[in-house]
């Protein structure tokens, strides 16, 4: 059965040319990342929130929206749809009344990759790639590897050697193959460059294909819904790649055109560790991208990304937005995990915790405002990283 997406080209945000999107694309010539294009004006008439509403609670409710043609070429566990809880306590203790928490810690694989995974794995197969590369910081790993392992295609994927272990255990597990290496995400980045050129795997590098960001931008699309398909006033987004703050800028221009959500366009908060913060400081220097971060460590593995290929579009999306760009401490990110776990039950991965120290300290600052809605994405579980508290 057809999906009845609207998808209608791939186009590049940097020189704007346009590519097609029934053959396997990664990068544009002028070594941009591509975006997926959809016909609005036609997705309008049909996608409404009455029709929405009558399905199932994943991200697929969306597939007009989403790349997928055929719904047979869908690699599905269950994935999307996560709660978004208020955090009444946490809040006030920092002067935010109306904090709320999507919390993608109850995603398959425990973290919010698996929602790029399960686009961008689905697409990959409907193109019929044979093998999957990437270089990653764990999650993206473990997420792609499960997702390929579902859909019967190979995986291969670079990892280093400092990522949390239990990434690892589940690329394993899943079937991948796996290298260790002793750099960072960077450094993995250039051996799998090798593998795509030299064996013909299909690079699913972050931002070298499509599709991982049309998975992502559905936390934007339940963002709205959940509230009733009004947004609020700040989202705050711990970033590494910026892959899911993009896809949630792209979903509020689509929600846009399509007449589904109302009022004002939430600002877009970038939340990175002082131990690696490119987007950061290029934001605070008026820069259009980021320069590389030397020598970049933090306990937030997931946003350890010394310099991203989609930086223009996150710091693009900052400013369109009204939005801002936060570096907060390890210190703080592991403060803000024990006072949420404690105050909240929400066992959070740091990454989540740096967007709920942020909060905090925007709040401090008094960009965030009295009685503002504030949605902070955590990104994963932080049952998945057990030593980070000192356990
Ligand atoms: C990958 C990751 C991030 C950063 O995601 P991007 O979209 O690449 O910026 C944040 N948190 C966790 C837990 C991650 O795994
Ligand atoms: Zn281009």
């Amino acid at each position: 059965m057809k999906t009845n997406s609207f998808i209608s080209a791939l186009e590049c945000p940097k020189c704007g040319s346009a590519h097609d999107f029934r053959t396997q694309a990664h990068l544009c010539g002028c070594g941009s990342p591509l975006l997926a294009v959809y016909d609005l004006e036609a997705a309008k008439k049909t996608v409404t929130k009455e029709s929405i509403a009558r399905r199932k609670a994943d991200l697929w409710r969306y597939k007009e929206l989403l790349p997928v043609l055929d719904e047979d070429n869908i690699v599905t566990l269950g994935e999307g749809m996560t709660p978004l809880l208020p955090l009444p306590r946490a809040g006030k203790a920092i002067g935010v009344e109306g904090l709320l928490i999507k919390d993608e810690g109850v995603i398959p694989t425990g973290t919010f990759k698996a929602r790029g995974a399960a686009v961008g794995v689905s697409k990959a197969k409907e193109l019929g790639a044979a093998v999957l590369a990437m270089p990653t910081n764990g999650n993206a790993g473990a997420a792609w590897a499960a997702y390929a392992a579902k859909a019967g295609i190979a995986m291969s994927i670079a990892m280093p050697l400092g990522a949390p272990p239990i990434c690892r255990t589940e690329c394993a597990a899943y079937g991948a193959e796996l290298r260790l290496v002793d750099g960072l995400i960077s450094d993995c980045g250039k051996l799998v460059a090798e593998d795509v050129s030299r064996l013909g795997h299909y690079d699913a590098s972050t931002l070298k294909e499509p599709y991982r960001i049309e998975g992502k931008k559905t936390m934007g699309y339940e963002i709205a819904e959940q509230l009733g398909w009004r947004l609020p006033d700040v989202i705050i987004y711990p970033t590494g790649g910026g892959v899911g703050l993009i896809g949630i800028h792209k979903a509020l221009a689509e929600m846009r055109a399509l007449g589904l959500a109302e009022g004002d366009p939430p600002r877009l908060v970038a939340v990175q560790a002082e131990g690696c913060a490119p987007i950061v400081r290029a934001f605070e220097e008026g820069r259009e991208e980021s320069e590389f971060w030397e020598g970049a460590n933090t306990v937030a593995f997931g946003i350890n990304v010394p310099k991203a290929l989609g930086d223009f579009l996150v710091l693009r999306a900052l400013r369109e937005t009204g939005g801002a760009a936060e570096a907060v401490s390890d210190d703080e990110i592991l403060r803000a995990m024990s006072a949420l776990a404690a105050t909240e039950g929400q066992f959070v991965c740091p990454e989540g915790a740096a967007a709920f120290a942020a909060a905090g300290k925007l709040r401090e600052k008094g960009w965030i405002r009295e009685g503002e809605t504030v949605a902070l994405l955590n990104t994963g579980a932080g049952i998945k990283y057990p030593g980070v508290l000192g356990g």
